[in-house]
């Protein structure tokens, strides 16, 4: 009996220490997006296939009621020379850039990157089984 007691309360204060606030499910591909490993705070969209959800009116704020899928449309370079992958939403076409990930998909940010911006020569679908290719 006290054994069991003694699991229980290891059980809670184990949930209580980590918390999974941060991890969500991509609404793209269903993948779990946990925050470690991203080499940053802010894992803010899938690493598996770049899509992000519409929650900030600004970076970080958390503020927008839109709650749109942002679909990664380019990937560019910063003054800094960082990478950052343009997000643009489903819903309302707001244009966002994200900084790229540590652990970012890098067969998607290569298709990403090699997509000729706004063109459509290349169709969604293309891309998509141009990726698929790829990662096989
Ligand atoms: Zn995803
Ligand atoms: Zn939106």
């Amino acid at each position: 009996m006290n054994r069991e007691n003694k699991k229980r309360k290891y059980d809670k204060k184990y949930f209580r220490r980590h918390p999974c606030t941060d991890a969500f499910t991509c609404k793209e591909c269903g993948w779990l997006v946990v925050t470690g490993g991203a080499g940053s705070r802010h894992r803010n969209h899938c690493p598996n296939c770049l899509y992000s959800v519409h929650l900030d009116n600004k970076p970080g704020d958390r503020s927008s009621e839109c709650h749109g899928r942002m679909e990664p449309i380019g990937v560019g370079v910063r003054k800094n020379g960082e990478w950052a992958i343009i997000h643009r939403c489903k819903i309302c076409g707001k244009i966002s850039s994200n900084r790229v990930a540590a652990d970012d998909n890098p067969m998607k940010l290569m298709a990403l990157a090699l997509r000729p911006f706004g063109s459509q020569t290349i169709s969604h679908n293309d891309i998509k089984n141009m990726t698929i290719t790829m990662e096989g």
